[in-house]
């Protein structure tokens, strides 16, 4: 299959990927950038290999979700920067899920960033990037009609059941899983709708951090001019056993996975 970039028809170009048109349809091909945003946007750059990087973490993490039941859109990766999606009606909401105070969660509460929560809380927000993704209740959500109360429960119940089999994951490889963000979409499968996980999961849209020293190992690092942005997530994907050699730089021809397949 070819799928030249300049042949397909771009649908969507989001801040750190674009999709496009895919090979059947129902598809999607999932296209993944280097360009780095921080919130509010105000702050733009490149980290060099990221793309490649998130392609990879997003496609293992997705591939263990799959495993244990919870619905994806993943299909397969197609190459470096590539991957193959179910094309979702997708629900406008995104949804955070937080075990630690951090970010916008502990400035808004005026809590110490690092205070360990009670329980995980679970926060939406409205997807509208012209009025800043505003954080919403599930009466705006129902009421508004973006889901309905039965998909509101699924949305719920399926991002504390990713919440507690990722927060496993990542504590065996030593880092915390702070908060994250997830999105979700609508897909007739056999006449029934089914509520599935959408975008990606990556240090792009989770916080990290080393369970030994605090060190974040996700977006932070960019938007908080930490350094070694790259390096970050290289070491997410080292842990995670899907590279062999961490050296990405330029196109990032050189990253070898523990298959052998680049
Ligand atoms: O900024 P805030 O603390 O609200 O972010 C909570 C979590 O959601 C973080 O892990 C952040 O990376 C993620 N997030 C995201 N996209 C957004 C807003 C937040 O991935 N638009």
């Amino acid at each position: 299959m070819n799928f030249r970039m300049s042949r397909r028809r771009r649908i969507f170009e989001g801040k750190g990927k674009v999709l496009f048109e895919g090979p059947e349809p129902g598809t999607l091909v999932q296209y993944f950038k280097d360009d780095a945003v921080a919130a509010g946007s105000l702050k733009r750059g490149t980290v060099t290999g990221k793309g490649v990087l998130n392609n990879r973490i997003s496609e293992y993490l997705m591939s263990r979700l799959n495993e244990i039941g919870v619905p994806t859109h993943f299909m397969r990766r197609l190459n470096m920067r590539e991957q193959l999606i179910r094309q979702l009606e997708i629900i406008p909401i995104e949804v955070v899920m937080r075990n630690v105070a951090a970010g916008s969660f502990a400035k808004r509460l005026g809590l110490t960033e690092g205070t360990q929560l009670p329980r995980s809380i679970v926060e939406f927000y409205y997807k509208k990037a012209d009025l800043d993704n505003p954080m919403v209740s599930e009466e705006h959500i129902t009421a508004f009609g973006w889901a309905h109360p039965h998909e509101l429960d699924e949305i719920m119940a399926l991002s504390l059941r990713i919440n507690d089999y990722l927060s496993g994951l990542f504590l065996g490889i030593g880092l915390r899983l702070v908060d994250f963000k997830l999105e979700f979409g609508r897909l007739w499968d056999n006449d029934e709708l089914r509520i599935v996980l959408a975008d990606e999961i990556s240090p792009d849209n989770c916080r990290l951090w080393d369970v030994r020293t605090n060190e974040k190992m996700d977006r932070d690092r960019f938007s908080e001019d930490l350094g070694r942005v790259e390096e970050a997530y290289q070491e997410v994907a080292r842990r995670l056993g899907i590279l062999l050699e961490g050296n990405v730089s330029g196109a990032s021809n050189n990253i070898t996975s523990i298959n052998g397949r680049k």
